[in-house]
């Protein structure tokens, strides 16, 4: 097996394109992988620019907790790995952290040991914090009666901003803050599902003008062209169905220690998807979470969509949760 980078965890900031690119917070260390590596020297076998970036060994320093590294994870999470844990992961491989010096600057990083070689970029990125407020939406029935609307309640937005964190923070170093979580009330009959434009003459009326991004949640919802979610760039909002279904996404996971790895993600979706037996399932937190990240995503910069299979942004059927440099250099420019 050749030497490669690889992902410390599938949300580490590690990005699978040609080249890998793994995303090095500025003033902040990016941690990495290179596996099939017997014996390996920072000095002797890893080509890079010094004035461009600072790599260190953390393999060599395991008795240490590797988390002090791990800047960009969440600080809840931390606690869940050990040296211990990263020692087990590691025969045969090295756990790389990776300090960017410059600015929004991608660098190139290359393993060589005789004819074999592995390339990495890595891309700084300054540090982005955004608030986001969630308003929980309920409104007449046919009877008149305050029932229809969401099914879930303000303590949502905190697991929500925690999912953002979760995904946003180590892969594009966007840090998300809840400004408020707020049910509203409309004295009206709005049916259901509730339609892009009942969202954009009644719902963005009622944003918050504090928090840069506002969220709503009003119970079924869908777009003329069937999608679960819509967003309004110049207004700072977005809605997004309670139980978003029809998205081809990997088996619902545990973060972290639960996670697929890429290969077992990719192989996972060769049997599921790619063999076009596409059955109807039930939603998850996971469509949730995919259809709230995606339109974020447009609130965060990204107008339109790309034929990227699996990329976050992404138009065709082939959902997933991956990020690109043109994505995260959108979301910073
Ligand atoms: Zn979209």
């Amino acid at each position: 097996m050749p030497a490669r980078f690889t992902a410390f965890h599938q949300y580490s900031g590690f990005h699978e394109t040609v080249p890998p690119l793994l995303v090095a917070p500025y003033r902040g260390k990016g941690l990495v992988k290179l596996i099939n590596v017997r014996s390996f020297n920072i000095q002797s076998d890893l080509r890079f620019n010094r004035s461009d970036l600072t790599v260190k060994d953390v393999t060599a320093e395991a008795d240490k907790s590797v988390l002090e590294y791990a800047q960009e994870f969440p600080a809840t999470l931390r606690d869940e790995y050990t040296a211990t844990h990263i020692r087990h992961g590691l025969h045969g491989s090295a756990l790389l952290s990776i300090e960017g010096k410059r600015l929004s600057y991608l660098a190139d990083l290359n393993y060589v040991n005789g004819r074999i070689q592995a390339p990495l970029q890595v891309y700084t990125v300054p540090w982005r914090q955004v608030t986001i407020s969630f308003r929980f939406v309920h409104y007449w029935n046919v009877d008149k009666e305050m029932k229809a609307g969401t099914t879930h309640d303000p303590s949502l937005a905190e697991k929500l901003v925690a999912f953002l964190n979760r995904y946003y923070l180590p892969a594009a170093n966007v840090e998300f803050e809840l400004k408020s979580a707020l049910p509203i009330n409309f004295s009206r009959f709005l049916g259901s599902p509730i339609s892009e434009a009942q969202f954009m003459e009644f719902f963005i009326p009622q944003k918050d003008s504090a928090a840069e991004m506002t969220v709503f949640f009003a119970g079924e919802f869908r777009t003329s062209d069937n999608r679960y979610g819509a967003s309004h760039f110049n207004a700072g909002c977005a809605i997004v169905s309670d139980h978003p279904i029809g998205e081809y996404l990997p088996p619902d996971t545990t973060w972290p220690s639960k996670s697929p790895t890429f290969e077992q993600s990719e192989a996972w979706i060769d049997q599921r998807v790619r063999a076009a037996n596409l059955k109807p399932r039930t939603s998850s937190d996971r469509e949730l979470h995919h259809t709230l990240a995606h339109e974020v995503g447009h609130l965060l910069g990204h107008a339109g969509h790309n034929r990227q299979d699996e990329h976050i942004m992404t138009e065709t059927s082939l959902r997933n949760f991956k990020m690109d440099r043109p994505f995260i250099g959108m979301i910073h420019r």
